[in-house]
């Protein structure tokens, strides 16, 4: 079984995201990129799954700039069999990004495709929604766990309150949640090596997708800052202003 993973460049979740001054959006010249932090995750499960004999070949498809290549990259040096860059300049939103993946799974005919639960720079969750609609198989979202046997998986799901586990037949598309497993770090030796594994470069028009935006952007704003505390110096004092300044009681 073939597990085509979608990886997907983003800010590092660790910048601190600074909104450009026409509020257009976020500033994103000379800012650290990395890959999304759930695809990572996904790409981890798709290895294990590899590893323990349920998984041939894992494919990673990223839908970006010329510079996308480098998250590729990453996912190959984590071990990854093979990589295909669908190269755009555009701004591409979820549902074009799922049209394209459904192109390329139409082509690939991976048994599972695990997407991440959702991308941390534009927050959407609804890509793999969206795929699973367009392909017309089965989905799961949220996994913290996936099991596969015999075309079928078992998926526990995080839903508010606990965990639900389903059944579903393959192919499906599975979305990733954080607990799902901690990805591993790509040794040294294994990027020498993921500069030499096969990347195919393709574009949104190679799958008849157009990329025109179908939303406007209106603004970005930043959130408006915390107020600072204050340190009281008795219980009495606390509930004192719990109840006239805070009026919470
Ligand atoms: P979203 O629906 O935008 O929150 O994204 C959910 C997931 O869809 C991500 O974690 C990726 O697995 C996948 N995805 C979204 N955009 C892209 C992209 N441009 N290239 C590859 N995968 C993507």
């Amino acid at each position: 079984m073939k597990v085509l993973v979608p990886v997907k460049r983003v800010v590092d979740y660790n910048v601190k995201i600074r909104v450009r001054p026409d509020g257009t959006g976020v500033e994103l010249s000379n800012v650290k990129m990395s890959m999304n932090p759930f695809d990572e995750i996904s790409v981890e499960e798709a290895l294990r799954l590899k590893e323990g004999g349920n998984a041939t070949e894992v494919v990673v498809v990223s839908i970006g700039p010329a510079k996308a290549e480098e998250t590729l990259r990453t996912a190959l040096a984590m071990g990854a069999d093979r990589a295909i860059l669908v190269e755009t300049d555009d701004h591409v939103e979820p549902l074009a990004v799922a049209k394209i993946l459904k192109g390329v799974a139409d082509a690939e005919k991976p048994g599972l495709v695990i997407v991440g639960k959702q991308a941390i720079d534009d927050d959407s969750n609804q890509t793999g929604q969206m795929l699973a609609a367009l392909l017309n198989v089965a989905q799961a979202t949220f996994a913290s766990a996936i099991e596969v046997s015999e075309g079928r998986a078992l998926v526990t799901r995080e839903i508010d309150g606990g965990l639900q586990t389903i059944e579903i037949k393959l192919p499906a598309v599975v979305t990733s949640d954080l607990r799902l497993n901690e990805p591993r770090y790509a040794s040294l030796p294994n990027i020498m090596k993921a500069k030499k594994k096969p990347l195919d470069r393709k574009s949104p028009d190679d799958f008849g997708v157009s990329t025109a935006p179908r939303l406007k952007v209106l603004k970005t704003e930043e959130p408006s800052g915390r107020k600072a505390g204050v340190k009281v110096e008795s219980v009495a004092e606390l509930v004192e202003k719990l109840k006239t300044e805070a009026g919470v009681l």
